[in-house]
């Protein structure tokens, strides 16, 4: 049994739908991981224990609150990376 942030993965699988709202935002590799990690410091982690590399809690399994949580801190993480992207 292993424990892993299940926070990290909603991010990565909602990031692409917020970024498809916002349409005139640097989407390089870099604004991405920079995007992904401004969300992830604004949510509470959501630790999960995975078995044999499964994760058992998903996506899924997230409360409707919980979930627009994620929409809104992508949604600012956007904004504000999109606002200084860290490059030229
Ligand atoms: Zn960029």
């Amino acid at each position: 049994m292993d424990v892993k942030n299940v926070m990290e993965e909603i991010v990565w699988e909602n990031i692409d739908r917020v970024l498809r709202e916002v349409p005139d935002v640097c989407r390089c590799q870099k604004c991405r991981n920079d995007i992904a990690a401004y969300a992830l410091n604004h949510l509470k982690p959501l630790y999960a224990t995975t078995h044999k590399g499964e994760i058992i809690s998903k996506a899924s399994t997230l409360e409707t609150q919980q979930y627009l949580d994620v929409i809104a801190a992508l949604t600012m993480a956007v904004k504000q990376v999109g606002k200084n992207p860290r490059h030229d």
